[in-house]
């Protein structure tokens, strides 16, 4: 990831923030090497893949942006979204959050 200025990023979360409520992250799952990989739709309408890293939170996106600007929304998105999701598993089971693979999850049809 290229370093950014603090403002643009923020701009990134709160766009983030936005894909996430609006339930375009389609799809998401874990995979034992510790890579989640996750279908998110674009403001276009479009359908970019999106590959996040557990361990570092590094993450790519096969979207436009992310090809010319080494980041996007939908990267952030995808870890605000893994993120939420371990704090709910610690806060639930106190166990290790990695030790449970996250459910496919499929968000209805609008
Ligand atoms: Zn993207």
């Amino acid at each position: 990831m290229k370093p950014g200025n603090t403002r643009s990023t923020l701009r990134l979360v709160s766009r983030a923030a936005r894909i996430i409520n609006q339930n375009r992250i389609l799809y998401m799952k874990l995979y034992d090497n510790g890579v989640v990989k996750a279908v998110v739709r674009g403001d276009s309408g479009a359908l970019y893949i999106v590959v996040l890293d557990t361990r570092t939170l590094n993450a790519r996106c096969s979207c436009p942006h992310f090809k010319y600007n080494g980041t996007c929304k939908h990267t952030y998105a995808l870890r605000l979204r893994y993120l939420s999701h371990l704090r709910r598993n610690i806060q639930l089971s106190k166990k290790d959050a990695n030790s449970k693979p996250l459910r496919v999850l499929r968000t209805k049809k609008t």
